[in-house]
């Protein structure tokens, strides 16, 4: 096994999560098989509990685990399932080694955190490597270098260096290399504090990652080597790219790839990045074509990345389609606070209103406007999760006059719970992992919109919650034209719904975006763009048709068109 380590230094945000999937991805592309560990210095045993405000979306995998949204970027540049094993957090480690004392596991000794802690770490590393059967593990470091709370995880590594031996374990520390206004030069200095740090610690770093905003100056790359003592050619400057999916390309072009299989002593393989340059240049083209205007209505968009999976499947699908979504984003609460006629007014000119995932009353009676707009309008609709139990509580109080209808999760008193938890699922009372989560199977009717997006009626989709369509009210729905196209194998969970004789209303119970990958766009997202480029044509002011060719998707010109016709 090869581990390739990547560190974080002098602040956070700097993308490491991209570098390390980008790393990831040009080894892979050598024919490795490789896989990713994000290790997360927080005491929470893992992310389902947390706050996206703080952290960012909550990924769910196929499993059901709910982890560290750098997971979503390695699913989705590495085109790997990953599992529970990949995402370790301080939480976890030390419930196992309480788990373990408690169970009497140490024979009397004192448990501590050398070796004991650091000794699990490196347990949990080698586990997650060695049941993914993979020839590279990835080890992202969350946290930056010098944080209290990294210590033991840096410690396991050094530990882990020394035990795989040399040729085996490969350090990148990612580091800021800023430009002061006045000066305009590039500052080295912060990057080489930044290694003096992980060298007290033991850690000589092999490859430097320098997040810049110009390429790094030659004479910047010589300063860096002298004092860091990492080779010229293992510095690899992390310019601002058009977008995190030409990080993989820029950093090859400068021989990383190269560097790295020399160093772990791996024969280089024919190289295949070709599917993903395919996406690196239908993605661009996508930049040229029509701009589509999408509203997500969410509740934490200050923080952008608490909708990620939703912005790449976005992405994923107008690289296919040839066209640049733009999201305006609005916040539930104040469309709630305002009410619905500056609904109206700060959703005017959208092609397309997304109401995605989301849990409790504040905010949700500006979900709820929201669609309402969408629905009267005429314009693109798509309800995820709590948007597509949103959608059922609004139609049901407007359109079957079921008065007050509502979630039982936002109102217990509610007259019609059209919204509930079903008989086996009432008692539960923990929070965490309690939810009905990771990969379930849907049916959907041949004859749904969604089955045609799908090009299948038997599929599956991850999971994330609680609540479910109240069985006593199905009849009458369907009766007023909402109909359930999808539904688990038993029948009893309503997974899709579909209104009859909108041009696009579409919810599901399911998260279609966290399986959404550059090659294989989510069929939701997908068949939703499509219908928002059609309104753009058809909405009053929109580009007459002479404007050219919106809504052609070329195949010949945009070379993952013909890829997603698998979808
Ligand atoms: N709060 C809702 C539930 O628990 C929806 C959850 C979600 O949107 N992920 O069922």
């Amino acid at each position: 096994m090869k581990y390739v380590i990547v560190t974080g230094g002098v602040l956070s945000g700097l993308g490491k999560g991209i570098s390390a999937s980008s790393i990831g991805l040009l080894l892979a592309g050598q024919g490795y098989e490789v896989t990713a560990v994000k290790i997360d210095p927080y005491l929470n045993c893992d992310a389902g509990t947390m706050n996206p405000y703080q952290h960012g979306e909550v990924y769910v995998m196929e499993d059901g685990s709910e982890v560290d949204l750098d997971l979503g970027n390695y699913e989705r540049f590495l085109d790997r399932d990953l599992s529970a094993d990949h995402n370790i957090t301080t939480g976890k480690v030390y419930r196992q080694v309480i788990n373990r004392e408690r169970r009497g596991d140490y024979l009397g000794d004192t448990v501590q955190i050398i070796p004991h802690i650091v000794n699990q770490i490196k347990d949990s590393i080698k586990e997650a490597a060695d049941k993914a059967k993979a020839d590279i593990c990835i080890v992202e470091m969350g946290g930056t270098v010098g944080d209290i709370e990294s210590m033991p995880f840096l410690e396991a590594v050094r530990q882990l260096h020394r035990e795989v031996d040399h040729p085996n374990l490969v350090f990148v520390h990612t580091t800021l290399v800023p430009v002061m206004g006045v000066v305009g030069e590039q500052k080295t200095k912060p990057t080489q504090h930044s290694v003096k740090e992980l060298r007290g610690l033991g850690i000589h770093p092999d490859v430097i990652v320098a997040r810049c905003e110009n390429p790094l100056e030659k004479s910047i790359i010589e300063k860096l080597s002298l004092f860091t003592d990492v080779p010229r050619r293992a510095i690899i400057s992390a310019a601002n790219a058009p977008s995190i999916y030409h990080v993989p390309l820029r950093f090859d072009s400068q021989g990383v790839t190269a560097y790295m299989l020399d160093r772990l002593g791996l024969p280089p393989a024919k190289e295949d990045l070709s599917q993903w340059r395919r996406f690196v240049s239908a993605w661009e083209i996508s930049q040229e074509g029509p701009e589509v205007e999408l509203a997500l209505i969410g509740k934490y968009t200050h923080l952008k990345d608490s909708y990620i999976s939703h912005v790449e499947a976005f992405n994923h699908a107008a690289a296919a389609l040839g066209c640049r979504p733009k999201i305006r984003w609005l916040e539930a609460t104040e469309l709630e606070d305002k009410g619905a006629e500056f609904t109206a007014q700060a959703l005017a000119g959208v092609d397309g209103v997304l109401v995605p995932g989301g849990f409790g009353v504040r905010g949700s009676q500006g979900k709820i406007l929201a669609t309402a707009w969408a629905r009267e309008n005429q314009v693109p609709f798509l309800g995820i999760c709590f948007g597509f139990q949103m959608a059922v509580a609004e139609f049901g109080r407007s359109v079957m006059g079921l008065e007050g209808a509502n979630s039982s999760e936002l109102d217990e008193e509610t007259p019609h719970a059209v919204i509930s938890l079903l008989p086996e699922q009432e008692g539960v009372e923990d929070m965490g992992a309690t939810m009905r989560l990771g990969s379930h199977p849907v049916l959907l009717a041949p004859d749904s919109r969604a089955a045609t997006l799908y090009k299948a009626t038997d599929i599956t989709e991850r999971h994330r919650h609680r609540f479910e369509v109240n069985p006593d009210y199905i009849e009458r729905y369907e009766a007023a034209g909402l109909r359930f196209t999808g539904r688990d194998p038993s029948g009893r969970r309503m997974e899709v719904c579909e209104l009859e004789g909108h041009p696009f209303f579409v919810a599901s119970q399911f998260h279609p975006e966290f399986k959404s990958r550059p090659h294989r766009p989510s069929a939701l997202h997908y068949g939703f763009l499509e219908a928002a480029m059609k309104h753009r044509v058809s909405a009053p002011g929109g580009p007459a048709e002479a404007e050219g060719p919106l809504l052609a998707v070329d195949e010949e010109s945009n070379p993952v068109a013909a890829v997603t016709s698998a979808v």
